[in-house]
């Protein structure tokens, strides 16, 4: 098992081994604490349990993007350090708006929300930099997943080769029904490999969306062993996960976070 349940400080987590062997701090937190503001969490709420997040398991509050299903991926450039004032660990920086960041900085978190989109985490141990990416079906054709690659390269001169990368948790093909614009796209995409992906039961088609991801990553060059996926349908177990489509909405978001340890 790539992903191990944790709890530490009332906040539970999976915790991604390969990652955090390799010298990483990676989670994806499970229900039922929600990090973003939505209808069932307000933003005080939401300040609480990040601040909780911080404190069990997190060198510094975390860094986030305005998340819009996009391919843009945002450096972190020098941050403040830590306040010595007590800074609130609830209170996590917005970096701008994007669907990724990534960092060379030690002991600086990344995250990024989700609730059936993949986060995708991105570690390359011998140029020691982080990637974080937010990925849809729409930002993943798009792009997101090269874009964190190259990101990577400029910021470090990272080769693809050298990545480990861990897909977390996500709607599943299962149960991520798609329509015909979504396929077209991804058949645009992928080609032949679509078929790998696409499933068409009973007239309906669903989309595996771990898989795309898995797939367009081995296209950039990261070896298929150095891809961890979580194999966990965050539709299909409500205890563990919220979910946009399994809720019609009226959900949560879990939060996925990347930060090298040293
Ligand atoms: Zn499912």
């Amino acid at each position: 098992m790539s992903f191990v349940r944790s709890e530490d400080g009332g906040v539970p987590v999976l915790r991604i081994r390969p990652l955090e062997e390799a010298g990483c701090l990676a989670l994806f937190t499970l229900r039922p604490l929600g990090f973003a503001p939505g209808p069932l969490h307000t933003a005080d709420e939401v300040r609480r349990t990040r601040a909780a997040l911080t404190r069990a398991w997190l060198p510094r509050p975390a860094v986030v993007v305005r998340q819009v299903h996009g391919t843009t991926v945002l450096p972190v450039g020098p941050m403040p350090g830590p306040d010595p004032h007590a800074p609130d660990p609830g209170e996590w920086s917005l970096l701008g708006e994007a669907d990724g960041m990534v960092t060379g900085r030690p002991g600086l978190p990344l995250a990024v929300f989700c609730a059936d989109c993949a986060p995708v985490y991105l570690y390359d141990p011998t140029r020691r930099v982080v990637a974080l990416l937010h990925a849809g079906w729409r930002g993943t054709v798009g792009g997101v997943v090269e874009r964190g690659l190259e990101a990577m390269g400029a910021v470090a001169g990272t080769r693809p080769a050298d990545v480990l990368a861990a897909i977390g948790p996500a709607i599943g093909g299962c149960c991520y029904q798609v329509g015909e614009d979504v396929r077209a796209r991804v058949e645009a995409r992928l080609g032949e490999e679509a078929r790998r992906v696409l499933d068409r039961r009973e007239g309906k088609l669903y989309l595996d969306l771990a898989g795309t991801i898995s797939l367009l990553l081995q296209r950039a060059g990261v070896p298929a062993s150095r891809v961890y996926g979580a194999g966990l349908c965050t539709a299909c177990h409500p205890d563990l996960f919220w979910s946009h489509r399994r809720d019609g909405g009226v959900t949560g978001r879990m939060a996925a976070v990347l930060a090298r340890r040293t």
